[in-house]
């Protein structure tokens, strides 16, 4: 979409469209490197990378449609109001109005404080988003790096996850948060002597069915 506007406005556009589209590159290439995202009380990042994790929601695996209604700028600062609906991979969907405030330096944005609010309530938005588990904010690792922070993740957050499958050839399981009811796989590193083991979060209904398709990532 083209609205007439500003430099700024026009990164806002091309910000949004990059998450209509699910376009990484496109989004980060709008942000500086220290980039601050807030969305009160869901989550509070900072960096690029983190930012970058926080974009593929596994708990929202589509794409979102997202309806620009205003932009308004006024000093550093472009503020966009809208509405966002996207599918819930548990079922249903997040049918939401939000109001993004995007505070920029030169032509990036370094700060954006979302508001969002659901339509039918917030129990979707919070199914979604908030639970200390993490789930909605972590991902598959790629890297042996990424699987070790999930290692410490996991430590922090051991009584919350109750194991419901166990694949033993595999040195795999299915964990269950016990606050929100979604669905973690617990594999290792091997690392010299000793196996460490991480979790990661999973998009599933059928804890034993997955865990029976699933492979070791051997990073
Ligand atoms: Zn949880």
């Amino acid at each position: 979409m083209t609205l007439p506007g500003s430099p700024r406005k026009q990164v806002v556009e091309t910000y949004i469209d990059g998450f209509r589209t699910g376009d990484h590159e496109r989004i980060l290439g709008c942000l500086t490197d220290d980039v601050a995202w807030e969305m009160p009380p869901f989550f509070s990042l900072s960096g690029k990378r983190a930012f970058d994790e926080a974009i593929d929601n596994p708990a929202t695996p589509g794409l979102p449609y997202i309806g620009l209604t205003r932009l308004v700028e006024e000093g550093d600062v472009v503020v966009a109001e809208g509405t966002v609906r996207v599918a819930l991979a548990a079922g249903g969907e997040i049918d939401a109005l939000f109001c993004d405030v995007f505070h920029f330096r030169e032509h990036k944005i370094c700060r954006l404080m979302t508001y969002q609010v659901d339509r039918a309530g917030a129990e979707q938005t919070l199914k979604a988003l908030a639970c200390s588990c993490g789930h909605a904010l972590r991902r598959k690792p790629r890297t042996r790096e990424e699987a070790l922070a999930l290692g410490r993740h996991q430590n922090a957050i051991r009584s919350l996850l109750e194991e419901v499958a166990v694949a033993r050839g595999k040195w795999m399981s299915v964990l269950r948060c016990r606050l929100c009811g979604r669905f973690w796989a617990e594999d290792s590193l091997t690392s010299g002597h000793m196996d460490l083991f991480y979790a990661y979060p999973i998009a599933t209904d059928d804890p034993h069915g997955w865990l029976e398709d699933a492979t070791p990532l051997r990073l």
